[in-house]
């Protein structure tokens, strides 16, 4: 038997699907982007790309908790983008937390 199953073709969820995964996962729990895109399935990228659109749509309930340096445990608290920063402004470090969100 030399035959292998090819991959079956999964079409791409819809995007108001997915939204609505998300949003009952978030009403559930704090998750990272990188949670989100592990129990969704879709790239961390399109997460983000969805929270920006929950977030408008949700008028404000979608809380986030934000990045903190790991470092010296600054917190990210007036930042307005959702994807991780890359450094910490006040020691340059690299190692920040995840910021996690919620939906209250
Ligand atoms: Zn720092």
């Amino acid at each position: 038997m030399k035959e292998r199953p090819r991959h079956p073709f999964i079409p791409p969820p819809r995007q108001d699907t997915v939204r609505r995964e998300l949003t009952v996962l978030l009403r559930e729990e704090n998750l990272t982007v990188r949670e989100l895109s592990g129990l969704v399935g879709i790239p961390e990228k399109e997460v983000l790309e969805h929270l920006e659109h929950l977030r408008t749509a949700l008028h404000g309930r979608l809380d986030m908790t934000p990045p903190r340096c790991l470092e010296c445990g600054f917190s990210f608290q007036k930042r307005e983008r959702l994807k991780k920063p890359g450094r910490c402004p006040v020691c340059h470090s690299g190692r920040i937390i995840d910021p996690s969100f919620t939906i209250g």
